[in-house]
């Protein structure tokens, strides 16, 4: 396989593309960025810990079901995916209040939900991600009805997995962010990454925040943090 032109440039990662028209390679940058853009910074190691997460959490994955767009890691930063069209939600799964749900609802940052729950946002920049509920995205021409269907069970599944995984590396997985995307052939697969960029980790004893929220809130100690974490999931391999 041979790697040809970048097809574009995001906030994280570069895509470029590969003489298989079926797929692509992603590059992940130490580039951080939060609320929309507004913030920008590095994260130095980030993508080399990003890749290697995110392609390692997937594989476990496919082995539970769940069918994700990894296919090959190339390099401490390089990953071949499949080619998909991305479905324009933002998939967030919450076993604990944090963040924008403890804003919106007015929950203290740490409180358990009785039972996990999922939201969708539109993702679109212009708009700022706005909240969307699953009838909005199906008027909208998002997605339809049967994907939605098939995108939150895959979701839900995705954290049961997980939750179970983490815990053993005396991580609490708070909530986290999923994209999805549609093969040449129409089938719903797991995209973009699982990472501490897109996943709140909280060490299960002492609550420290072991992901971007150090980023977000200037709390320092972020790339300790993000290799602490890498560190609690290669231990447990
Ligand atoms: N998240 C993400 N990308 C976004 C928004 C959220 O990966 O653009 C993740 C975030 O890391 C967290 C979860 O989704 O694990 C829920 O985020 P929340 O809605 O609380 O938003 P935030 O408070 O981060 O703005």
């Amino acid at each position: 396989m041979q790697i040809k032109e970048q097809l574009y440039e995001g906030k994280a990662k570069k895509v470029f593309r590969t003489d298989d028209p079926e797929l692509l390679v992603v590059s992940y940058k130490d580039d951080a960025t939060a609320f929309n853009g507004l913030k920008k910074g590095m994260i130095a190691g980030k993508g080399v810990i990003n890749n290697r997460m995110s392609n390692l959490l997937m594989q476990r994955l496919e082995k539970c079901g769940i069918p994700t767009h990894f296919v090959k890691q190339l390099s401490e930063r390089e990953t071949v995916v499949k080619r998909v069209s991305i479905v324009p939600l933002e998939v967030i799964v919450r076993n604990i209040a944090a963040g924008s749900f403890s804003q919106r609802y007015g929950v203290k940052e740490g409180e358990r939900l009785a039972a996990p729950t999922i939201e969708f946002s539109y993702k679109n920049d212009e708009l700022g991600d706005p909240l969307i509920n699953d009838h909005h995205a199906i008027s909208l021409g998002l997605a339809s009805a049967d994907e939605i269907e098939t995108i939150k069970k895959y979701a839900f599944a995705v954290n049961e997995q997980l939750k179970v995984f983490w815990a053993k590396c005396g991580v609490t997985l708070v909530d986290f962010k999923l994209e999805f995307g549609r093969l040449s052939d129409g089938t719903i697969v797991l995209a973009d990454e699982i990472s501490p960029d897109t996943c709140r980790f909280w060490d299960s004893s002492t609550g420290e925040k072991l992901d971007k929220d150090r980023f977000r809130r200037d709390m320092g100690g972020v790339e300790d943090a993000y290799t602490e974490i890498m560190q609690r999931l290669t231990n447990h391999l």
